[in-house]
Parts: structure tokens; C-alpha cells; sequence
């Protein structure tokens, strides 16, 4: 069998550790792919496959991208949940003896990415690592761009889902025996790519970042997660921040149908930020406090202090709404900081980049300066620390308007480094010098239209036209290239100005290199201060955004209840209020109490019965972020936990029902609700036959009651259940009220005490245009079934009767001292054909239109 050629052998020695990324693999100008990858790849980047002989027996598939193309490839592989692993030529081809000396320089993933599409700046970009313990899950998080690193402990894999859910972790490091299970069930809930490390110990150079962290089980998880990203980017990760631990239970817990339910962070429809909470919240100026809005949007606060707080700030800047304004506009122009530092320690920042970081420190005397005057013992009892010396130094340093790249010059200041400007004086002289050349031989030539110029290729030249050229002195002048019209010359006086001016250049743009590099590392030493900075910056950017939203949309101060009491007067859903601009939302009151723990809420489809029970749960959740609530009163317990059950989207990625889902979701709530949290369910037992899901509803509503006693919103189109208000002592019927006009239904979107009276299924069909005729038909059946229930009802009560009859006869029966066999009526053949198929029907699948069809079949039978 041939062998491969050295270089494929390479590849395929590389390849070995890297087999679950794709191999960028430099080749002269391109990253080449092959085999597996190549066909992969060129699917997925839709680039052509080719092949070369590489050895071996047949000829090996190969695709490849441009070296400088490439960022643009790897973020489409990377947006696609895929990895890549660069490997870049290690020595100088001229200096290699037989193949050039390749090595993996960069393991790009979905959670280590640090520019591109695939970041958001108001969202983090965590990675993750999971260590299962006896009971509990050890989770760690981090965010590359910012350094932020965060551990929790969670006592279930659910739990830990929610977690991964709710920040958004592209990426999950776990060790290889991690459950297959729990895999898939990263992979269909979180779409996390996963990856594999098994070594957990924290290297010596990271123990300053490990601070508080004493439990074993943190730090082996967060260990696991710092080996891997050392192993995988393997440059400076100077910017880690101090290791934060939190813990679940200092938030309210939100699992991950409620979030998605509630629309938090995205909608269910578009899973896009318009349309949610964070979305009417958004009024955020600088990305940090965008990044830092999202996080408190997804932890609501459960202690009330903190939450207190927070309102107290919101307040303080709605009195003040010059200060906020001004608060405002200085934000605006604050970079952002946390990134940053992540790219300094990267050491990939440019010069336009510290610019913006001057101009963003340059703010900060004049927030300080505002927030001394509004005075608030929490937030703004510290300092801000400007980092003045950074700021000024950078503006020693760096023009104005440097350029995007770092190794052309043009950076660095007149009068900031002395070598420098010894090196642009030779420059600037030796240019001005050849300024006043071109004037000189003008005058000595007598040729207006001489001119001196410069190319790379032959340096600087007198250019004079053809008609010219016999007023040009013999012998002075040196032929260096011809044009159609012209010719070039260089004289030796020339070609001298122009070593020096070269040389000159050459040396600016290696100095001024060197000292970016240089001034790259004073920043490196100021990210630990940037960090304190850009938080106390972000914070304020998010209880200035609270104060604007609450004041724009006329909210109010909620107050905390000490007794389990709600009331909310004229609450508003805030994006549907929002949505519906001009038109009027209307508002509605919402009351529970020890003694009216349930409602119960009957009425029409599209009457408002989903809207007004999510917002009640989101009043509650922007309540205990620390904002005002769309109500014009709020008084409010603090809720531990919210469930919901809303909407009847499939679970098309993992496949689930939607009844399957609603059960799942329904058990969520059952299994962990306390008498603390506050519970929505929306049509619980729609996605069954009637029986069924009236009699799980029923059910749902007793357990809860009796064994949870948490504050509840049950929205239901089963009539039928509105009498439970009469047998569950704190369940109380309300409902949305809707009339007929003229035949026609009209919403009036106000919720009312007591059940509803009637169903409006039909005029919502009619609502949504279905053929006349067929809307007709529906009424005519409905008043067939309605004249059905009626008799059956009727009926119902004669067997009864015939029954208590029965009944009485075989007391008699019984008493008697030797009782006769009652004798067995004989059926015909037909008769115990019709019987047995009565036993086959499976009356709950069917509706009451089936039973009637059936039931009319079975009777003609034996008539
Ligand atoms: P249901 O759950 O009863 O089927 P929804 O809550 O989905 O009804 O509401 C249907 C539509 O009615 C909403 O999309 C919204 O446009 C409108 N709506 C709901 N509540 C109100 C309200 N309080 N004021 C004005 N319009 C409302």
C-alpha cells in the first residue's frame, strides 16, 4: 500500500487531536481542509471540493479558503455549532528542513468566540462545564469576552437545564463518562455544542482569581472549564475575573418553559428579542448595561432588601430627570469596557480601540460629578474610579483618528516617544526637502508641468512630459521608466533624499509597533480596575433604563405585601400595551388573598384570559428586578418561584406533544411549587378528549389547592368546572367579559367577578372569516347537540330513578331467606352483537357528535 506524503501525514498526526473541529490547515495563502472535513465542509460553507494526490490509493477530497477569507468562514462553522482548530506554519519555510513545522494555535468553538456574528454586545457568550456529584451538579460559567466567571451548585439536572437555558451557554465542557441522557438532553433543550475535558485541577498561575471559592465540588468543576480553555486558546487569559459564586436560591426560580412561556428574553414565535420583556425594557445605553439588563431580567430578586434597593434608585432618577438625561448622554459614549479588557488580554486591540477607551474614561469625572448630586447610600456611596492616569496617558499617546491597522503607523503622537520624532523630522524634512526640489527644477528646466512623484516600485521620480523633454539638461538626468506621454528620471541627489526618507519610514513603522505593543501592556495592567469600572457603570445604566421605561409608560412604585396579599389596580400587559400603541389597553384589577388563592377565569377565545394572566406574572417579575409595574397601584408578595402554562406550541425540537409538553410543564409546577409562588395555567387539559382533560383539570385544581396553597390563575374552557367555586373554600370564579351585538361578539377585555355565561366558539370562528355556510352549520349542529344534551339529561334522570328502583327490588331480593335466580333475560344474536361492540367504543376519544352517530347506528341495529 503507497504511504501518504509527509505533509498528509502531518495533517493526519494533527487531525488525531482535534477530530471534533474542523482542521483550518495553512497551506501558503490558504486554510486547507481534507478528507471528511473537506466533504463536511464544503457542504456547509458551500464551497467547491476538489482533490490531490496526496500518496495514498485514491486521490484525497480538499477544499479550501483564502488565508485572508477566513474569519468569514470559521464564524459561519462556528454559527452552525461547530469548532475549529487553526493550525498555522510554526517556522519560516525558507529555514525548514523537509516539511514545514505545523501546530494548532487556536481552538475556536461556539463559547470561546471573541469577535464575529455569533456575539451580541448585549449579551454574554457563556461556556459552561457540568461535574455531576453524588446528588448535587457543580456548574461553572464563562464569559471570554468579559472575563466574568461564575460557579453555583444545583441540586437536580433540571435545575442545571434551566441554568444552561436561561444564560444562553453555547457550549458545555463535561467529562466523557457524563450520562448519555443528560447529553442529549443539553443538545435538544439548550442546542449547547459539547465538549470533553478530563482534567480538573486549576494551574498555579490562576489561584489570584480563585478568591472565595472553598468548596471542593466549585472548584473542580471551574478547574475542568480553565484547563479547557487554556488547552484550547492557548494565549494570555490575563482578564479572568475573581471567581463569583452564586446561588439559586437568592433568585426567583423561573424554569425554562415559564421563561420561554413569558416571553422574558425572546419570543416564542421569532425567538428574537422583539416583542419580549427585555425588548420594552431595552433603554439601556452602553452594551454592558445591556448584558447586565438581560442577566437581571432572567434572576429576579427574592430578598426584599436588595430589591427595595434597586426601586429606591429607580425612584431617585425619575425625580431627577435632568441628572438622568445628562446621565444619559454621558453613557452613550462609554465603550464597551468589559470587552475590551477581554481583547487587551487578547492582544488583539487597535489603536481605535484605545481611543474609545480614552473617550469613555474621559466620561466618567462628569457621571461622578452627577451622582454626587443625587445622592443614594447604596449605589452611589463609592467613587467611580476614572482612571485618570490610563486616560491621560492614552491621550499622550494616541492621535485622534489612528488607523485600523497596527503595523502601518501613523499612531502615535508628536512628542510621545524622542527616537520617534527624531525619525519623522529625517522624514518630514526629507519630503519637504523634495518639495522644494520640484520647485527648483521647474525654475532651472523652465518646465511648469514637471512633476516629482513616488511608486513603490521605482521610488520617487521627475516626471517630465515628452513635448519637454529637449529642455532637460544631458547627462544630469536618469531614464527610469517611459509612459505613453512622459518619462521618469532620478538624479543621484534624489535617489539619496529618498534612502533616508525610507529608511526613516521603515523605522516609524517599527518603532511605533513596538511602542503599541508596549502601551497594549500598561492597558493589560488596568483591567482589573476597567472591570470595577464597567460594572458600577453597567448598574447604573440599568436603574437609569428602569427609571425612563417606568417614567415613558406611566408605571408605578410596587410595594411589598408582609401579609401573602396581591393587589394590582388597573395592571397592563406591558408589551401588548406597547404593541397596541394608540389603540386603548384595558387595564384590569387583580386581587388574592389568604382567602382567594385561585381564580378560576372563564370566557370567550381571544377575550384577554392568557394576556391578563401574564401580566400579572410579569408585574411580579418586574417588580422584584428592582422596576415599576404597569398598574396605577401594586401591592405585592415576593414570589419564589412562577409557573406557567401557556400556549400550545409543540416541542418540535425534542420532539415532546403538546399534551405531552403541558403534562411535563403541569408537573414542573406540582412537583416544586410552594405557597409562595404564584402558578398560570392556561387551558390545562386541552390537548386531550373532553373527559380526560376536564377530569385532569379538576384534578390539577383540587391537588393544588389542598396540598400547595399557591396563588393560582387558571384560565379554562370547561364550563363545567366553574362550579368547584361553591366546593374549594379559596377558588373564585372570575371571568372576561365579552357581549353580543347584534349577533356578533365584542371583547370588552375587562375581567369581571363570577363565571362566565357562555361559550363564544362559534362567533370567533366567525370572527376569523370562516365560510358563511360552513359557520351556519356549526350553529345548526350546535343547537342539535345542545336539544341532545337536554334529552339525555332527561333520560339520565329516569334511569336514575329506575335504578333506585332496581335497587330497592334486590334489598327485597336479599332479605328474602331463599331467594330465587333471577332468571337471565335471553338476548338475541343481534342484541349481544350490538352489546359487545357498546363495550368496544372508547367513548372518551370521541366526541359527543361520534357517540350520537354511533349510538343512532347501533340502535337501528336491533329495532
Ligand atoms: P384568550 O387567552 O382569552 O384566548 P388572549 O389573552 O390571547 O385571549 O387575547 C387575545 C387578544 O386580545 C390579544 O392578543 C390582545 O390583542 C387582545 N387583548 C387581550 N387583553 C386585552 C386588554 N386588556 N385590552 C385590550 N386588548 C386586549
Amino acid at each position: 500500500m503507497a504511504t501518504y506524503t509527509p505533509m498528509i501525514q502531518q495533517y493526519l498526526k494533527v487531525k488525531a487531536d482535534y477530530q471534533d473541529a474542523f482542521l483550518f490547515f495553512r497551506l501558503g495563502d490558504f486554510y486547507e481542509m481534507f478528507f471528511q472535513d473537506a466533504i463536511k465542509a464544503s457542504q456547509e460553507l458551500e464551497i467547491t471540493l476538489t482533490s490531490r494526490d496526496g500518496g495514498g490509493e485514491e486521490r484525497i477530497p480538499m477544499c479550501g479558503v483564502p488565508y485572508h477569507a477566513a474569519p468569514s468562514y470559521i464564524e459561519q462553522l462556528i454559527l452552525k455549532g461547530h469548532k475549529v482548530a487553526i493550525c498555522e506554519q510554526t517556522e519560516d519555510p525558507k529555514q525548514a528542513k523537509g516539511v514545514v513545522r505545523r501546530e494548532v494555535v487556536q481552538l475556536i468553538t461556539p463559547g470561546t468566540v471573541m469577535d464575529g456574528k455569533g456575539l451580541h454586545d448585549k449579551e454574554n457568550n457563556y461556556i459552561a462545564s457540568i461535574t455531576a456529584f453524588d446528588t448535587q451538579i457543580g456548574l461553572a460559567l464563562s464569559d471570554l469576552t468579559t472575563g466574568e466567571n461564575l460557579v453555583a451548585i444545583c441540586s437536580n439536572f433540571d435545575e442545571l437545564l434551566n441554568e444552561i437555558y436561561s444564560v444562553g451557554a453555547k457550549e458545555v465542557v463535561i467529562s466523557r463518562d457524563f450520562p448519555d441522557e443528560w447529553k442529549k438532553q443539553l443538545i435538544d433543550r439548550c442546542q449547547a455544542t459539547l465538549s470533553y475535558e478530563a482534567e480538573t485541577t486549576i494551574s498555579s498561575d490562576f489561584e489570584g482569581i480563585l478568591g472565595e471559592l472553598h468548596d471542593e465540588r466549585l472548584t473542580c468543576t471551574f478547574g475542568r472549564l480553565l484547563t479547557y480553555l487554556q488547552r484550547t486558546q492557548k494565549r494570555s487569559l490575563d482578564h479572568l475575573q475573581k471567581v463569583k459564586v452564586y446561588y439559586l436560591q437568592d433568585s426567583m426560580k423561573i424554569d425554562l418553559y415559564s421563561k420561554r412561556n413569558l416571553e422574558l428574553t425572546e419570543t416564542i414565535r421569532s425567538k428574537g428579542k422583539k416583542g419580549s420583556l427585555l425588548w420594552l425594557l431595552d433603554e439601556t445605553k452602553t452594551a454592558m448595561g445591556g448584558r447586565l439588563l438581560k442577566q437581571w431580567v432572567d434572576k429576579p430578586l427574592v430578598d426584599r432588601t436588595k430589591i427595595e434597593a434597586r426601586l429606591t434608585m429607580v425612584e431617585t432618577f425619575i425625580a431627577n430627570y435632568f441628572e438622568r438625561e445628562d446621565l444619559r448622554t454621558l453613557l452613550k459614549e462609554i465603550y464597551d469596557l468589559e470587552r475590551l479588557a477581554g481583547r487587551v488580554a487578547f492582544g488583539n486591540v487597535n489603536a481605535r480601540d484605545l481611543v474609545q477607551l480614552k473617550k469613555s474614561l474621559q466620561q466618567v469625572p462628569a457621571i461622578e460629578e452627577l451622582c454626587r448630586s443625587l445622592q443614594n447610600d447604596v449605589y452611589l456611596s463609592e467613587r467611580l474610579d476614572s482612571c485618570e492616569d490610563l486616560s491621560n496617558l492614552l491621550e499622550e499617546a494616541i492621535v485622534e483618528n489612528p488607523p485600523l491597522s497596527i503595523k502601518e503607523g501613523n499612531i502615535m503622537k508628536d512628542g510621545f516617544h524622542t527616537q520617534l520624532d527624531q525619525y519623522r523630522d529625517a522624514s518630514r524634512n526629507g519630503k519637504t526637502w523634495i518639495a522644494q526640489l520640484e520647485q527648483q527644477e521647474r525654475q532651472k528646466t523652465g518646465i511648469k508641468s514637471l512633476k516629482i512623484g513616488y511608486n513603490r516600485v521605482f521610488g520617487y521620480y521627475i516626471e517630465v512630459t515628452r513635448a519637454n523633454l529637449h529642455l532637460l539638461q544631458e547627462g544630469v538626468y536618469e531614464r527610469k521608466q517611459t509612459l505613453t506621454n512622459a518619462e521618469r528620471f532620478i538624479t543621484p541627489e534624489l535617489k539619496e533624499k529618498e534612502t533616508l526618507i525610507l529608511e526613516a519610514e521603515e523605522k516609524i513603522v517599527e518603532l511605533e509597533y513596538q511602542l503599541f505593543v508596549d502601551l497594549r501592556e500598561q492597558v493589560k495592567q488596568y483591567i482589573p480596575r476597567l472591570q470595577v469600572l464597567a460594572k458600577r457603570l453597567s448598574e447604573l445604566d440599568v436603574l437609569q433604563c428602569f427609571a425612563t421605561v417606568s417614567e415613558n409608560r406611566h408605571y408605578c412604585k410596587p410595594i411589598f405585601s408582609k401579609t401573602t396579599e396581591l393587589f394590582i389596580k388597573d395592571g397592563r400587559h406591558p408589551v401588548v400595551e406597547k404593541v397596541m400603541d394608540s389603540q386603548e389597553y384595558v387595564p384590569n384589577d387583580c386581587y388574592l388573598n389568604a382567602d382567594r388563592q385561585m381564580l378560576l377565569i372563564t370566557g370567550p377565545n381571544m377575550s384577554g384570559k392568557s394576556t391578563y394572566m401574564r401580566q400579572v406574572a410579569l408585574t411580579a417579575i418586574l417588580a422584584q428586578i428592582g422596576c415599576y409595574v404597569p398598574a396605577s397601584e401594586a401591592v405585592l408578595p415576593i414570589f419564589d418561584q412562577i409557573f406557567t402554562r401557556i400556549g400550545a406550541a409543540d416541542d418540535l425540537i425534542s420532539g415532546q406533544s403538546t399534551f405531552m409538553v403541558e403534562m411535563l410543564e403541569a408537573k414542573n409546577a406540582i412537583a416544586n411549587a410552594t405557597s409562595q409562588s404564584l402558578i398560570l395555567f392556561d387551558e390545562i387539559g386541552r390537548g386531550t378528549s373532553t373527559y380526560d382533560g376536564m377530569a385532569l383539570a379538576q384534578a390539577i385544581i383540587e391537588h393544588i389547592h389542598e396540598q400547595i396553597g399557591a396563588k393560582t390563575l387558571f384560565s379554562t374552557h370547561y364550563h363545567e368546572l366553574t362550579i368547584l367555586d361553591g366546593q374549594l373554600s379559596s377558588l373564585n370564579n372570575i371571568h372576561v367579559k365579552a357581549i353580543e351585538e347584534n349577533g356578533k361578539v365584542v371583547f370588552l377585555h375587562k375581567i369581571e367577578e363570577g363565571p362566565a355565561d357562555k361559550s363564544y366558539g362559534i362567533h370567533v370562528a366567525e370572527l376569523a372569516d370562516l365560510p358563511k355556510s360552513l359557520i351556519k352549520r356549526a350553529k345548526e349542529i350546535l343547537s342539535e347537540l345542545e336539544a341532545d344534551k337536554l334529552l339525555t339529561e332527561t333520560v339520565e334522570k329516569k334511569t336514575v330513578v329506575k335504578e333506585d328502583l332496581l335497587t330497592d327490588s334486590q334489598l327485597s331480593l336479599f332479605a328474602e331467606e331463599n331467594p330465587v335466580p333471577k332468571k337471565a333475560p335471553t338476548l338475541s344474536k343481534k342484541e349481544q352483537a350490538v352489546i359487545e361492540l357498546l363495550k368496544s367504543m372508547n367513548l372518551l376519544e370521541m366526541t359527543p357528535l361520534d357517540a350520537m352517530n354511533e349510538l343512532y347506528q347501533l340502535q337501528k341495529k336491533i329495532k
